[in-house]
């Protein structure tokens, strides 16, 4: 086992990152000795989120159109309201 400090952060867990163009400096996790751990899982963009919603609501009104059963009403506010947010229309 070689528990020789990492060359790019010295052991410390941590790089500095400069950014020449926008003077600022930051502090990031080092890539060199840390390179299997992950950020956490982010969050999928809302206007994404909307546009699978609205693929989900037609899709359910279509196999109950196909059906014949009553659609629910509810839906069919939620899928007018996505889709005048999602496509401005
Ligand atoms: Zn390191």
């Amino acid at each position: 086992m070689n528990n020789k400090p990492c060359e790019v952060c010295n052991g410390k867990g941590l790089v500095q990152v400069r950014d020449i163009e926008k003077q600022t400096q930051t502090v990031k996790a080092c890539p060199a000795c840390q390179p299997t751990k992950k950020p956490p899982l982010g969050l999928m963009p809302e206007k994404i989120w909307k546009e699978k919603r609205l693929q989900s609501i037609k899709a359910a009104i279509d196999r109950f159109l196909a059906a014949f059963q009553p659609v629910p009403p509810e839906w069919i506010d939620e899928y007018n309201r996505l889709n005048k947010e999602v496509h401005n229309q």
